[in-house]
């Protein structure tokens, strides 16, 4: 994916998914625009989707549309887990992910996150994110998640890939050895979930990864969700584990949530033949 845009006011900003289409959001109001050691942070304010956070100019989170892709990367995985309460987080540091993993009794959810002007960003102009990071069971890591699962000898029960696009710092996030390190911090009743991308301009991208994965884990379930602002608007996520399947549910989900709920939880797992014939 790629973006051409001058992000000052009033003017637009371009996402390209390919050279002949994308999304483009006018800009109300340019908030915050900055090169970090690792991407370049924007957060800008439409009048539509509210605040918007870019990262090397491809859209994060938005304001409007943020719980599609939070819930749907969150709770089919704690509605399946036995008793989720060690967690870990990679990526996520605008924070979406975290403040549905508190809406459970976990005991302690760890975040992994490079680009701390992510979260400082994201604190400022988010409103979730303060009082997520503030909570006592929230630990915030400022490392790369290849690094950290390398080094950690802790054993997690869920862990989350809120990974950004298989470019730049998030690269490594979305090949073989990281997923087989993440294995090897799994609980043996561990759940992972991944964000991996557009069944519609990255299907090449997800087979490739459902073949490696299928070498790692018993459970390989792809899942669907729509995500208005992402590509195609309609996101896959990946349910990996060797002893627990989301299709069998331990709890319900959180009454208050916008968009998640058991129908929608059983819709995301049932695939169109594409996506179901395209898996090795
Ligand atoms: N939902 C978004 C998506 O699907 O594109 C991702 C949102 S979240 C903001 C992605 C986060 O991952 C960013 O804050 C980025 O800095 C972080 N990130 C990228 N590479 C990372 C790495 N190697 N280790 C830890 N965090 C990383």
């Amino acid at each position: 994916m790629t973006s051409k845009k001058n992000s000052s006011e009033g003017t637009e900003i371009r996402e390209y998914h390919t050279s002949f289409n994308g999304l483009f959001f006018k800009v109300k109001k340019l908030l915050h625009s900055r090169q970090s050691p690792h991407q370049k942070i924007e957060v800008v304010e439409n009048e539509y989707f509210g605040k918007i956070l870019l990262l090397d100019g491809l859209v994060q989170t938005t304001e409007k549309d943020e719980f599609f892709y939070h819930e749907m990367l969150t709770h089919p995985a704690f509605i399946s887990h036995p008793d989720p309460q060690n967690i870990l987080i990679i990526g996520g540091g605008d924070g979406g992910v975290l403040k549905e993993v508190l809406r459970y009794c976990i005991k302690h959810v760890w975040i992994v996150e490079i680009d701390p002007e992510v979260v400082e960003v994201s604190e400022k102009y988010f409103p979730w994110l303060s009082p997520a990071l503030k909570d006592k069971r929230v630990e915030l890591v400022v490392a790369d998640g290849n690094e950290f699962i390398q080094n950690s000898d802790r054993k997690f029960d869920v862990v989350l890939i809120d990974s950004s696009d298989p470019v730049g710092p998030s690269r490594r996030l979305h090949e073989e050895d990281f997923f087989r390190k993440v294995k090897n911090c799994l609980d043996p009743n561990g759940v992972v979930v991944a964000q991996i991308g557009s069944p519609l301009y990255q299907l090449d991208q997800i087979k490739k990864k459902t073949a490696f994965l299928k070498k790692l884990f018993k459970v390989v379930r792809i899942y669907l969700g729509p995500v208005p602002t992402y590509p195609g608007g309609l996101w896959c996520f990946v349910y990996l584990s060797d002893a627990v399947d989301p299709l069998v549910l331990r709890r319900k989900p959180p009454v208050e949530l916008k968009y998640f709920n058991h129908e929608a939880h059983q819709t995301a797992f049932s695939l169109p033949n594409f996506l179901k014939n395209n898996k090795s």
